[in-house]
Formats: C-alpha cells, structure tokens, sequence
C-alpha cells in the first residue's frame, strides 16, 4: 500500500537507508527534537548487519564482528553491551593485534548482529519495503518517491546507501554533483562478497571462537555460528568468499558457487552439509574510504551523503559518518 507522510513544516530529516549510518544519523536526529522519517528498501532494518533464519539454524552473513578505533565508538558498544544487544565474542591473540583498534576485543550483536539495528530502530518510523527511485525539491523540502508508489518528504535528507547506488540514485533525479565530488565518488571500489550459509550434519571442526581466516584459496572466513553463540540447537557455517573469487563468479548460479565453496570448506571443517543459501553482497566493504566523514551535495534544502565509504571502514565508519552527517544537517536547519 502506498504510503504519503510529510514533514515539512518543521525542521525534520528524511534518511534513505536503515543500515547503521542511517540509524545512527535519525538516532542523532531524534536526539535533538527533530523529527525523522527513515526509509529502506529491504524487508528489515540493519542492511550490512544482517541476520538469516532457516531450517532452524541462525547465520549472521554480513558483518561478523567490529571493534573500537576510538573512544567515541568504544562508548557506543559500551551502550548496545547495557541494552543486551552487543557482548564481546573473542579476543585477537597479542601477535595479532591491529594497531588501529583500541583493545584486542572483538565484539557482536547479541543474540545475533541485527539486534543492534533493530534496538537503535525501535521507536523511530522507519519504513522498510520501500525503494526510493527519485528526489526532488519542492520548496523547502525534499521529496522521496519509492518504487512502491509511496511519497515522503522533509526539510533535510540523508542518503546512506553503498556510493554506487547513491550515484545512480542522484543521477536518476538529476541532481548534478561538482566534477570533483563526482569524480571522488565515482572512483570508490568496493569488494563483491559471496557468501555461503550451511546447515551442518554434525559440529563442525572449528577454534574455540569458531573463526577461521584464510591468506590464500577461495575463502576468507569461514565462522561457526553455534560455537559464535548465536545458533545454539544446530551447527550453522557461514562461509565467506574472497573479493577475487566474488567478483568472477558473482553472476554463476547458486549450486555452482556452493559446489565451489563447499569442496573448499567441508574438508577442513569434517562435516557435510544438510542443506545451505547463497547470498550475493554487491557492495561488501569500501577498499580505501573517502577521508571525509561525510559529503554535503545541497545547501538549501540540505542534502548529504553518509555511510561506511567514508571517514573509516566498516560498522564504526559507517556509525561515525551517520551522526557527523545528522549534525551538519542539524546545523544547517537552526
Ligand atoms: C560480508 C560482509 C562482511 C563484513 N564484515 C565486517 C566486519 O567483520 N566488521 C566490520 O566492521 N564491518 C564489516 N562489514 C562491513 C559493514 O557491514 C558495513 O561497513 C556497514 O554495515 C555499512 O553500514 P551502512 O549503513 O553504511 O550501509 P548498509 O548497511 O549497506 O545500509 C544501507 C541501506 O540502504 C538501503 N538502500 C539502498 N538503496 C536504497 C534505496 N534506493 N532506497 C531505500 N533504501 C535503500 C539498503 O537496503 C541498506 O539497508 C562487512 C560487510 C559484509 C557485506
């Protein structure tokens, strides 16, 4: 059913995306008295944090695990770990330490990743199953149009989906950006991730922390979801490919890649597979993000551009550049 809701009497913000870039800016948003509509295309909230139920296993097939490069986001997990919706998973080994994260922690959604969208999401009007296909100014406001037939508007935006597609997005509205903003933006690569959710016959033959990383072959990770915590009755794999192999067979059919990843996986893991899903992530993670937090298209109405292509990479980029987003726009509305 079509939707119609307006905002434009007062200074509100309308967020395209519900990833946690978009959560996080409306959070901020709403935060400050005013008012959010927050718009996404998938049946749920969390994009890249991502969730998948099936023959009573439980996967978590995006994001696996984050940790804090700064204070600002050593607090936010601070936060979900109160609400009951992040715990620590595993600790990083002292010669594996990466200089950029603050501790060796690594930590997860709890009982899986998409409980922290979905805590940050609760209260917010957010309208899932709605593809936003055009934007427009009228008057002060900008106008979304969805692929559904539904009509938001407000007096800001935020557009948080991968580059790409906020490209083709703006491009479809005709809003021209400056060459070199353009150009910056066209220039951002990100890596196809292939993934691979298995139902297994027995326990698999994982670490204790159920991760596993690979330098070479075909897979990346390989993640026990019940050694993880979050797939307690039945042994679940979720099994990501490498950017290499994702690019080359992203267009294969599913049981060519399963077969492909499944010959890899299964021997090192000592088990067989009951059944499994194929999941295809165009746009994984950015390779090298624009050093900026965020990028202003418009001035009057304001528009931005936010998500984890920014500033640093993965769920604190794109958390960071959601709420530094929201706080140029609330600047420019006061
Ligand atoms: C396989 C995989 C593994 C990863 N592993 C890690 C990891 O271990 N650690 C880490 O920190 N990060 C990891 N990441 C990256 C991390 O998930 C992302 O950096 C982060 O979640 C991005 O958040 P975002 O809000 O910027 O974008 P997204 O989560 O992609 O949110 C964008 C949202 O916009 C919506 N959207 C797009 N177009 C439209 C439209 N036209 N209209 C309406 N809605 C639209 C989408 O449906 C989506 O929900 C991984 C990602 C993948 C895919």
């Amino acid at each position: 059913m079509a939707i119609e809701s307006y905002l434009d009497q007062e200074p509100s913000c309308l967020i395209v995306g519900s990833g946690i870039a978009g959560l996080m800016a409306a959070r901020e948003m709403k935060r400050q008295g005013i008012q959010v509509l927050v718009l996404d295309k998938a049946r749920g909230v969390g994009g890249r944090m991502a969730t998948r139920r099936f023959d009573g296993a439980v996967f978590d097939h995006g994001t696996q695990y984050f940790a804090p490069s700064s204070a600002w986001f050593q607090s936010r997990i601070a936060e979900w770990i109160d609400e009951s919706v992040a715990r620590e998973w595993f600790r990083v080994q002292a010669y594996e330490m990466d200089t950029r994260f603050l501790s060796s922690a690594r930590y997860c959604g709890c009982p899986a990743m998409t409980s922290i969208p979905k805590v940050i999401a609760a209260g917010m009007p957010v309208y899932t199953g709605e593809k936003v296909t055009q934007l427009e100014i009228q008057g002060e406001c900008w106008h979304a149009f969805t692929e559904q037939g539904s009509h938001f508007s407000a007096r800001s935006c935020i557009l948080t989906p991968p580059v790409p597609q906020t490209l083709e997005l703006l491009d479809a509205s005709r809003i021209a950006l400056e060459p070199a903003m353009e150009e910056a933006l066209s220039d951002l690569v990100y890596e196809p991730c292939i993934t691979l959710m298995v139902v297994c016959d027995g326990p698999p033959s994982a670490p204790e922390n159920g991760v596993l990383e690979f330098e070479r072959g075909n897979l990346r990770r390989i993640m026990d979801n019940q050694r993880k915590g979050i797939s307690p009755d039945v042994p679940a794999l979720t099994i990501h490919a490498t950017g290499a192999f994702s690019a080359s067979h992203f267009g294969d059919s599913d049981e060519i890649v399963a077969n492909l990843l499944l010959d890899e996986a299964l021997p090192m893991m000592r088990c067989g597979a009951e059944s499994w899903q194929v999941h295809r992530w165009r746009y994984s993670q950015v390779l090298a993000p624009h050093p900026a937090p965020y990028l202003q298209v418009h001035q009057h109405p304001p528009l931005a551009v936010a998500g984890d292509a920014f500033g640093v990479n993965g769920v604190e980029g794109a958390a960071r550049s959601g709420m530094e987003a929201a706080n140029m726009i609330l600047r420019l509305l006061h």
